[in-house]
C-alpha cells in the first residue's frame, strides 16, 4: 500500500512510530502536512496540490490532526473521501470528537455513565448549579482544553465567578463539571484500534494535582481493564464512530466514567508503558480495509 500520514512535522515520535510501523510492514509511506495542501474542487475532479504540484493519490491516509487545526484538517480528510481514498479516522468523527460537549450529549443520550456536566453561558445563579452539582469544589474546563491545561477546581463561589467570566468574556466555550475526588488524581487511557481496546495505562497525577495529563508530570502504569470498562470503551468508539481513539475513564465510586474521546490520540506513552505496538495495529487495521496483507 501507499500510506500517506497527515501530520505536520516527521519528527513527532507518533508520526515516526506510524511511519516505522508501516514500512516495516511492507508498505510505502509519505508524510504530508496537511496546512500546506491545497484542496481544488473541480466538477467530477476533486484533488491536492502539494509543494508545487499534484500530489498522487494514496490507497489510504493515517490523519494526525493538531487541535488548533481541527476545520482545516477536517477539510482535508473529506478531499481524500472525495477522491475515494479511505482514512483511519473520518472527517465527521473528528469533528465531533473535538467538540467535547457534543461529544458527551452524544453519549449521554446513549446512556454512557460520565460526570454530571453543565455548558454555562453566564456566571449568573451559580449558586443553585453548584448545588446541582452536589456542592464545591467543581471542576470548570474550556472546551477545547489539552493537556489539561483548560481545566482547573473552584473551590468557592467568587472563585468559580472568577474563572467563568474570564473565558466567557473571551468568548470562550466553558463547562461546569462535578469534581469525582474519589479519582485522587488517576485516570485510564484506552487506546482503541479497529473498536476495539488494544492498550491501556493507568495515568496518575504528582503530588497535590488532579490533572493525569503526562503533559502535567503525570506518571503511567500498564493496566488491565475489567470486561466492564473495556466493553464500555467499546461502546462509546461505536456510538462515536471512530475507529482509532483514546476514550479516557474517571474511576469514580459508582464505576468508571467517560470523560474524554481523543482523535488523534498520542503514541508516545502508551506504546512506551505498555509495550504494545498500537502503530503496528493501526497499519493492520488499514491493511483489514483494504483487504491487503502486510509483510510481517
Ligand atoms: P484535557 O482535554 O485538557 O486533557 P480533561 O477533561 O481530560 O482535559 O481533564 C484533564 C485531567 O483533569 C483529567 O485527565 C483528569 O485527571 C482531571 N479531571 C478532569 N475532569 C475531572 C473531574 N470531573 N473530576 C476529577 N478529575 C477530573
Ligand atoms: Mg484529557
Amino acid at each position: 500500500m501507499d500510506i500517506c500520514i497527515l501530520s505536520r512535522s516527521t519528527q513527532l515520535y507518533s508520526t515516526r512510530s506510524l511511519y516505522m510501523a508501516a514500512r516495516r510492514r511492507g508498505h510505502s509511506v509519505t508524510v504530508v502536512d496537511h496546512t500546506q495542501c491545497t484542496l481544488v474542487l473541480e466538477a467530477e475532479r476533486p484533488a491536492i496540490l502539494y509543494r508545487g504540484g499534484l500530489l498522487p493519490m494514496p490507497d489510504a491516509i493515517i490523519p494526525r490532526i493538531g487541535a488548533s487545526v481541527t476545520d482545516l484538517g477536517a477539510a482535508v480528510i473529506h478531499q481524500f473521501d472525495l477522491m475515494g481514498v479511505p482514512s483511519t479516522t473520518g472527517a465527521a468523527a473528528l469533528q465531533m470528537v473535538r467538540d467535547k460537549f457534543r461529544c458527551m450529549q452524544v453519549l449521554a443520550q446513549v446512556g454512557i455513565p460520565m460526570p454530571k456536566t453543565l455548558m454555562v453561558g453566564t456566571s449568573d445563579n451559580l449558586l443553585q448549579l453548584v448545588e446541582y452539582m452536589g456542592g464545591l469544589p467543581v471542576v470548570v474546563k474550556q472546551l477545547e482544553s489539552t493537556h489539561g491545561e483548560g481545566v482547573s477546581l473552584a473551590f468557592s463561589l467568587p472563585e468559580l465567578r472568577q474563572i467563568l467570566d474570564a473565558y466567557l468574556y473571551l468568548d470562550d466555550r466553558v463547562i461546569v463539571q462535578e469534581f469525582v475526588a474519589e479519582a485522587q488524581g488517576a485516570d485510564i487511557r484506552a487506546l482503541v484500534v479497529d473498536g476495539k481496546v488494544v492498550a491501556s495505562m493507568r495515568r496518575q497525577a504528582v503530588a497535590g494535582e488532579f490533572r493525569s495529563n503526562l503533559h502535567r508530570g503525570a506518571t503511567a502504569v500498564k493496566v488491565a481493564l475489567s470486561a466492564h470498562d473495556k466493553a464500555l470503551v467499546e461502546e462509546v468508539a461505536a456510538a462515536m464512530d471512530i475507529a482509532v481513539a483514546g476514550v479516557d475513564l474517571l474511576p469514580s465510586a459508582r464505576g468508571a466514567l467517560v470523560m474524554e474521546v481523543n482523535a488523534s490520540p498520542g503514541l508516545e506513552g502508551i506504546e512506551g508503558v505498555t509495550r504494545v505496538n498500537v502503530a503496528g495495529k493501526i497499519v493492520q487495521f488499514l491493511e483489514k480495509q483494504l483487504k491487503v496483507e502486510g509483510s510481517i
